[in-house]
């Protein structure tokens, strides 16, 4: 058994989401742990792809119990049982959907996460998502290489994205083309903006950045 939730940080030193640990409602009725005494092992992999922690989840139609043992820092190994409430809503077009109720908030998640001792929810845990602390440019430079991909066009900024792809319709290309164009100018105007800090930071005012002049020479 391991210690829970090593996880990742952001830039500001903030836990995030995706370095955590973390239990999903459906995985686990999928595993039938919506079923009063079935029981299920769950093991993770560190980043480095050692083995990371693991549980014992016993299954119940109301609530299942997460059995794992864990240790701050060097300390002693310690046994921890958690009694995790479920609900489970209908779907509007059929069949449920089953939900955590947090240990602590009573919150309904989909998604508990071990970012300590107890296994909670994002909220509970201060986790934030890294989408929501990195710059649009890195989001808008991801898009618009998915887009390139789709066209099969070189991967980059401001280089030719036809011909068009045998078999694709017409409508289709332009309007993946007008998405590219579209993410490659959120990429210069974000680029623009880190430019202009740079100079209020070196005190050169003078030489400010206006506008999306000469866009490709930034990036050539
Ligand atoms: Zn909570």
């Amino acid at each position: 058994m391991g210690g829970l939730g090593s996880g990742g940080h952001n830039s500001k030193g903030r836990r995030i989401v995706e370095g955590q640990y973390r239990l999903d409602a459906s995985d686990l009725k999928r595993r039938g742990l919506c079923r009063t005494g079935n029981i299920s092992h769950l093991y993770w992999k560190g980043s480095d792809g050692a083995p990371g922690p693991s549980l014992k989840a016993i299954g119940g139609e109301d609530a299942i119990t997460l059995v794992y043992s864990w240790k701050r820092g060097d300390g002693p190994w310690q046994q921890h049982e958690e009694r995790v409430a479920l609900r489970h809503h209908e779907r509007h077009f059929g069949g449920c959907e089953t939900y955590f109720l947090c240990p602590r908030c009573a919150c309904t998640v989909k998604r508990l996460y071990g970012g300590g001792v107890r296994y909670l929810c994002r909220t509970c845990h201060n986790l934030v998502h890294a989408s929501t602390q990195e710059r649009p440019g890195n989001r808008a430079t991801r898009k618009n290489q998915k887009l390139r991909r789709k066209l099969g066009a070189e991967i980059g900024l401001g280089d030719c994205i036809g011909p068009k792809p045998k078999g694709m319709h017409r409508k289709t290309f332009e309007r993946i083309s007008e998405q590219i164009h579209a993410a490659e100018a959120e990429v210069y105007d974000d680029m623009l903006v880190l430019l202009n800090r740079m100079q209020r930071r070196t005190g050169n005012h003078s030489a400010r950045i206006s506008g999306s002049q000469n866009r490709g020479d930034f990036w050539r």
